[in-house]
């Protein structure tokens, strides 16, 4: 049995990693935003993470904890209290994100920023923070939720892939970096998972019917994925023994690479 961080895990694709780990027996602190941060549209709050935990509390040992990835000292905190709650830590997930789209003539540098501050500089800070627990332990893995915006480059998405294309770096360069602490860096690229980012921004005001058509079309498999996907993926990569720098899609055939 080992410990699970999970950034981002109040909801959506987090909230399913929390879960696969949970069911794999595993211990899982879920850590988010307390209050929701400014954003184009809702992040998770307090209240979110009371329902996730009330709907995982039976799957296992679970608890929540605060955190904003993009400052440092919370995400120490965040580490701190992992480790008084479950004796240590083993595994991070770094999941936490957040997407804006649009013309990158009229794009804001506030939302360029708060896209790197989330996707790119919270890795880093939540893994320096858990760095010396990681050390620690004897079978060690950090999952970063990158995307397949970080395979392949699109119109109106140029500051969220340039940071998903950050995550795919930045995992392959502590999957070197790590490698003499035997600690494995992976990462998942999910297609597409009907959360906040498609239904409260990208498709926003369109509803899930609408979501769902869309994607059956464009999807070669024929259906969107869910987080349950992207909770499989994840515990097989910190699980894996020889596995580590890869940045695993998993989009029912929409990217292949
Ligand atoms: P979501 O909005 O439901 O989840 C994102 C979570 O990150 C929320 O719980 C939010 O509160 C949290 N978060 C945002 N800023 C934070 C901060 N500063 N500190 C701590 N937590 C913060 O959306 P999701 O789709 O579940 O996104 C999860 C991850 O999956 C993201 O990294 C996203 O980029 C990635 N992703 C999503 C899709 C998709 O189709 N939904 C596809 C590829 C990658």
């Amino acid at each position: 049995m080992r410990t699970v961080l999970v950034t981002g895990g109040a909801r959506g694709i987090g909230r399913g990693i929390a879960e696969s780990f949970l069911r794999a027996g595993h211990n899982v602190m879920i850590a988010d935003l307390a209050e929701s941060a400014k954003w184009n549209y809702q992040l998770a709050n307090e209240g979110a993470m009371g329902e996730a935990i009330t709907a995982l509390l039976p799957l296992g040992h679970v608890d929540a904890v605060p955190i904003d990835v993009t400052d440092r000292a919370s995400c120490e905190t965040a580490v701190q209290r992992t480790i008084e709650t479950f004796g240590g830590l083993d595994v991070v997930a770094n999941n936490a994100g957040v997407v804006a789209s649009g013309p990158i003539e009229t794009f804001s540098e506030s939302d360029w920023d708060g896209i790197f501050d989330v996707n790119v500089k919270g890795i880093f800070n939540v893994t320096v923070a858990a760095l010396e627990a990681l050390k620690a332990s004897d079978d060690a893995a950090v999952v970063n939720t990158a995307s397949i915006a970080g395979k392949k480059g699109s119109g109106n998405l140029a500051a969220y892939c340039a940071s998903k294309f950050a995550a795919v770096g930045l995992t392959q360069s502590l999957a070197q970096e790590f490698a003499p602490y035997g600690i494995r860096v992976n990462a998942i690229c999910p297609g597409i998972v009907g959360t906040a980012m498609w239904l409260d921004h990208l498709m926003a005001n369109q509803g899930q019917a609408a979501f769902e058509e869309r994607m059956e079309e464009m999807i070669p498999l024929g259906r969107p994925q869910q987080a349950e996907d992207m909770g499989e993926a994840a515990v097989y990569l910190a699980s894996a023994p020889n596995v580590t720098g890869v940045s695993l899609t998993v989009a029912g055939g929409l990217e292949m690479n």
